[in-house]
């Protein structure tokens, strides 16, 4: 079979992806290959295909068992034999695996990076061909990345002590230098093909709100998108609690997630999200990877997270199958101050010395500065992101909150002169608030103690609402005509700039939201209120929505008898599929996208019947 028949046999698909075949065909001709790609761009079928194709077992290197079992899981389900080899398996259940293994049973075999080295395994591996060794999750081996293993650097020791070098291919979704030179280094590869695709994920919606309740927000935008999956990460163990607690309390089921929960409901839990027995996992920063579920429909952080990597990270586990999927981070100004916190409170940099800890809280605080600045621009938002990963975007996406809202250009400098006056008079003392409620005219005890009710500028903009001055600030910061301290003070400074906006001439525009747009893009983003955001509005009738919630109950019930996540037996992307094709046959469920000859096998007809009796009722 060739690459192509594989493809669509075992998966069910028509075409590769973009960079899939470059890579498949640079592994088929013996070379050493590396795949950059950004979460859900399929690089396991870069190798999974390879390897149904080489003469001998290809492993394949994964630093989770729940990553191993995911895909493992996978490829099973499509008819294919694989295994995997970790501590998973009581001691009976790994010699007989290996048993299989040598019997050739198995062309592709999973296997834990600290069972490489193991005196089983070597003899195994020595008296086996070998076709190729995939690294999988390979920022891995890098201690730049944020996942560094120790246990991946036993990787080249292994390859040397094979009699045949086989052909080594690593993959990961970590795009920065550091990691990607890492990778070759560490890993030995010889004069290896290096593909790197743009790290844009088209599927995604981005969106940031800053909602005067943040709880309500997050509430609201459940209650429009019922029935999806969904992951809301928080900041603080304590929030994921009380946030967990309260949906609970109004009727939503959720489970939760955080380093502080005893192993066993960790796991619970994860599994109840995974296996779609609970829809939304309330979470902390501690949950992420190793969760390859392809059907998030929505990732919500309750609160910033410290940067945009860990942002771009955790937001990207949203819409893994391809298919449409929002992100929307609800902003709040004290996040800054609680990340503040713990980058103070970093423990994880205490074998530092002195100077290079000094030298990695500053980095750490300018990273948080650009995270916040996304919360602030009213520019497009994958633009933001994809910038600051170094590529070039187009200025306008049509898919985020800012590129949705429609702005005009507000002349705003009366408001900046104030801010910046009032700043320059109080001898630069102050954090935001003070300066904020002073031109508004606050009458806080605060603002009397310091006696800002005296300043030159207080209450010259009172007519303005606080969160116009706020965002004015912002954007002030944001052009650099002010600046904040990044220590906790936060004090607010002036900067060479300054001076233009109070010498008269200077002039500030800037973007701002429509006032009739407000509450549109508050209550999420436009028009999404079906009950599958998968669906374009318009593109489904409510009775082919009544189609896919049929598909969805059978495909919830056959995973429960095959014991794997629903996502495994079909993903979203292949039920929104059948729900537009509506096959009568087999041949036309063939060609539905997702669907080999081997699931159809063991479970198309009960998909048919589904169809039919839609179709009849
Ligand atoms: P990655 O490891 O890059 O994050 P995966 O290998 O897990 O991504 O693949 C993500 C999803 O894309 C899976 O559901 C997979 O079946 C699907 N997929 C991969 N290749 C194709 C393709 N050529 N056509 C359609 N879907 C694909
Ligand atoms: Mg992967």
């Amino acid at each position: 079979m060739n690459k192509h028949e594989i493809l669509k046999k075992y998966f069910g698909y028509d075409s590769f992806r973009n960079a899939q075949e470059t890579l498949i065909d640079s592994i088929l001709s013996g070379k050493d290959t590396v795949g950059i790609m950004p979460t859900g761009a399929g690089k396991s079928l870069c190798f999974q295909i390879p390897a149904l194709m080489m003469d001998g077992i290809t492993l394949v290197v994964s630093p989770l068992i729940s990553l191993m079992k995911d895909q493992v899981g996978s490829l099973n389900q499509a008819g294919i034999h694989a295994a995997y080899l970790n501590s998973s398996l009581t001691v009976n259940q790994y010699y007989k695996a290996l048993e299989f293994a040598r019997q050739g049973r198995y062309p592709i075999i999973y296997v834990a990076p600290e069972r490489l080295l193991t005196e089983e395994f070597l003899d195994f591996a020595c008296h086996t061909r070998i076709a190729m060794v995939a690294v999988d999750e390979a920022h891995c081996v890098s201690q730049w990345g944020q996942d560094f293993r120790p246990s991946y650097l036993k990787i080249v020791g292994f390859i040397e002590r094979l009699p045949r070098r086989p052909v080594v291919s690593a993959f990961t979704a970590t795009a920065t230098k550091e990691v990607r030179d890492d990778i070759l280094d560490i890993l030995q590869l010889r004069d290896p093909l290096v593909m790197t695709t743009g790290f844009d994920r088209g599927n995604l919606y981005f969106g940031v709100m800053t909602p005067k309740d943040r709880y309500a927000a997050v509430k609201n935008y459940l209650e429009c998108h019922p029935g999806n999956s969904g992951i809301i990460y928080c900041l603080t163990r304590k929030i994921v609690e009380e946030v967990c607690d309260r949906l609970r309390q109004d009727g939503f089921l959720v489970t939760r997630y955080h380093a502080g929960l005893s192993d066993q409901e960790r796991k619970r839990n994860q599994d109840d999200f995974i296996y779609d027995r609970i829809p939304i996992i309330v979470c902390s920063n501690a949950f992420g990877m190793g969760i390859d579920k392809s059907n998030v429909r929505f990732v919500l952080h309750y609160g910033m997270p410290k940067n945009i990597e860990s942002y771009y990270q955790e937001a990207g586990r949203a819409g893994r199958d391809g298919e449409p999927a929002e992100c929307i981070l609800y902003y709040s100004g004290r996040d800054v101050i609680t990340n503040q916190l713990f980058i103070d409170n970093n423990q994880d940099n205490n074998e530092l010395d002195a100077v290079t800890k000094a030298i990695v809280k500053e980095r750490d605080r300018e990273r948080l500065k650009k995270m916040t600045f996304y919360c602030f621009t009213n520019e497009c938002l994958r633009d933001y992101i994809l910038k600051y990963f170094g590529e070039y975007g187009s200025n306008y996406c049509g898919n985020c909150s800012n590129c949705m809202t429609q702005f005009e250009q507000t002349d705003v400098t009366e408001i900046a002169r104030a801010l910046i006056g009032c700043v320059k008079s109080s001898r630069q003392r102050y954090g935001t608030t003070v300066i904020i409620d002073t031109i508004h005219g606050a009458n806080t005890a605060k603002i009397k103690n310091y006696r800002m009710n005296e300043n030159p500028y207080y209450a010259v903009s009172s007519k303005v609402p606080t969160y116009r001055i706020r965002q004015v600030l912002n954007h002030l910061q944001l052009e650099e005509y002010l600046f904040i301290t990044n220590d906790e003070y936060a004090v607010v400074k002036l900067t060479e700039k300054s001076e233009e906006i109070l010498e008269n001439d200077g002039q500030i525009i800037m973007k701002l939201a429509k006032e009739s747009d407000r509450p549109i893009k508050e209550s999420g983003s436009k028009g999404r209120k079906s009950k599958s955001s998968l669906f374009k509005e318009g593109e489904f009738t409510e009775k082919e929505e009544a189609l896919f919630e049929k598909l969805r109950t059978l495909r919830t019930e056959i995973a429960r008898e095959e014991k794997v996540p629903p996502y495994i037996v079909f993903s979203d992307k292949t039920l929104t599929h059948m729900c537009i094709v509506k096959p009568k046959t087999k041949r036309e469920m063939l060609a539905v996208s997702g669907v080999g000859e081997f699931k159809f096998e063991k479970y198309g007809e009960r998909f048919l019947n589904g169809i039919a009796a839609w179709e009849d009722g």
